[in-house]
């Protein structure tokens, strides 16, 4: 049989600075409890092999495929707010980079895989619920069309994690176009180390944007594309009522995909000050700051970039600010062309007040974010308001009243049931199914669950129990980093 899993690592090309190759750390008694067979079959990874012994012994860091390079980066980061100099892979392990038949380049990285030289005093592993946890909801977030890192796997390595109480450890496989932070940037700037930070943006442009390998300013390039994804990212965040709850900058990709699932959660009840993450205690990445707070880390972002602007630094300085002012447009153009849809309408200023007027209105009376969007495809041909009070009836009449202006109804239901989804990976669902799996190690719920997340738009699911918000009893409030 010819190897599962071709490698072509260019990651690994790059100097010793950016990274410390490491010794695989084997766990116990490793058993696959997911593997991603339609990522699998994206990637070009043979199925039999993917849910063989063997590939088991893959993702448990264990054992090592030909080709693999298994390394850990260094990079640095804002951690609510505050600058730390050094963090880096301290449990994860870049194995190598797979390139597939179309030419796409993805990473292959463990999570959960053991201490490297970026531990600081941690134990490089993952509790098992927080490996769940992040397979769901990224997967999730790919059927629900927003860029992220993906599950290829998730194991359980027979051994305890220490955290409060033991628990079972596991490691996640995961996806991306890579790795590659703000903060892998920001370290080299740290160190000032300029031939570093040049060579990590070359390699990010001819890695991601090649198109800006020819041009004149590739640099000034590169800032303008990554806040241009950045803008299209928290748009999309925030028409689906997701909240990442650690957007420090070691975990905002380059790439402007979704990393780092840790409290993320998505909003039931709506509330623009919603925080989920215990460690958040100030609310700095509450649900309506996020916007903001993507631009604070494009800023630091672009800081890290001024010596590769230009060699004069006032000039530098104003090409990045020039390039910063353009974000609060670029997300108000995403996020506007999305919430448009959301109701159904094509964007303008009145689609815009109807959908400010509709978020307040959710939150006065405290409704359900996820399902307050998915009825109104079924009153596109009625007044049936989503509550029978005097400001919903009015809301009802000017939005009949701008969808008759816009369009055809047919249409404008076609698009909504496309960025209304039915299914959202509700905390409370997401906690079961971990539960069930954690104390009876079954699967069923984790399964049913994984079904219907990645089916969000499926009419089918429209009355089911995964598209019910929760009872008082079951919401949940807090979420945690699992680390
Ligand atoms: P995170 O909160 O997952 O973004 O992690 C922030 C930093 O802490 C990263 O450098 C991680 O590698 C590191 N880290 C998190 N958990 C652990 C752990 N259990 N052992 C070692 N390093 C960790
Ligand atoms: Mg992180």
């Amino acid at each position: 049989m010819s190897a599962p899993i071709t490698f072509d690592n260019s990651y690994a090309d790059l100097p010793d600075s950016f990274y410390t190759r490491q010794g695989l750390q084997p766990v116990n008694q490793p058993t696959l409890l997911k593997a991603n067979l339609d990522l699998a079959d994206q990637l070009g990874i043979d199925l039999a092999w993917l849910q063989s012994k063997e590939a088991t012994q893959v993702f448990a860091g264990n054992a090592l495929l030909p080709g693999a390079d298994p390394l850990a980066t260094v990079y640095a980061g804002f951690q609510f707010g505050t600058w730390n100099p050094q963090l880096g892979d301290g449990r994860a392990l870049l194995l190598g980079e797979i390139l597939t038949t179309t030419g796409q380049r993805f990473d292959l990285q463990l999570k959960g895989s053991g201490p490297t030289q970026y531990s600081r005093g941690g134990d490089g592993r993952s509790p098992l619920g927080p490996v769940l946890r992040e397979y769901l909801v990224s997967e999730a977030m790919h059927a629900l069309g927003v860029p992220t890192t993906r599950a290829l796997a998730a194991v359980s390595t027979g051994e305890p994690v220490y955290r409060e109480q033991p628990e079972p450890g596991g490691v996640l496989t995961r996806i991306a176009s890579s790795h590659i932070r703000f903060g892998s940037f920001q370290y080299f700037s740290g160190q000032q180390d300029l031939p570093s930070l040049r060579r990590l943006a070359d390699y990010t442009i001819d890695r991601h944007y090649p198109e800006l390998g020819a041009s004149e300013q590739p640099y000034q390039g590169l800032l303008s594309q990554v806040i241009e994804q950045v803008a299209q990212l928290i748009a999309k965040w925030q028409c689906l009522g997701f909240i990442h709850g650690v957007m420090n900058t070691d975990n905002m990709l380059i790439t402007g995909e979704t990393i780092d699932y840790g409290p993320c959660a998505f909003m039931d009840t709506f509330k623009q000050a919603t925080v989920y993450s215990a460690i958040d205690q100030q609310g700095r990445y509450a649900y309506q700051n996020q916007p903001a707070i993507a631009h604070w880390n494009l800023m630091t972002l672009a800081q890290a970039l001024l010596p590769l602007l230009h060699d004069n630094e006032d000039i530098a300085i104003e090409q990045a600010k020039a390039a910063l002012q353009t974000f609060p447009d670029r997300f108000d153009e995403h996020y506007h062309a999305e919430s448009a849809v959301k109701l159904g309408l094509t964007p303008s200023k009145v689609s815009r007040a109807l959908f400010s007027e509709f978020l307040a209105l959710l939150e006065t009376h405290e409704l359900d974010f996820t399902n307050s969007f998915s009825g109104l495809a079924g009153r596109l041909n009625s007044n049936t308001p989503l509550l029978a009070t005097d400001d919903w009836l009015q809301w009802m009449a000017n939005w009949q009243a701008a969808l008759h202006e816009n369009q055809d109804k047919a249409a404008a239901r076609h698009r909504m049931e496309r960025a209304n989804p039915y299914v959202i990976p509700r905390n409370h669902l997401v906690e079961h199914a971990i539960q069930q799996a954690y104390r009876e190690a079954h699967f069923d719920q984790f399964d049913a669950l994984l079904q219907a997340v990645t089916n969000p738009f499926d009419p089918g699911h429209a009355d089911s129990r995964f598209a019910q918000a929760p009872a008082r009893d079951e919401i949940v409030k807090r979420t945690f980093c699992g680390t």
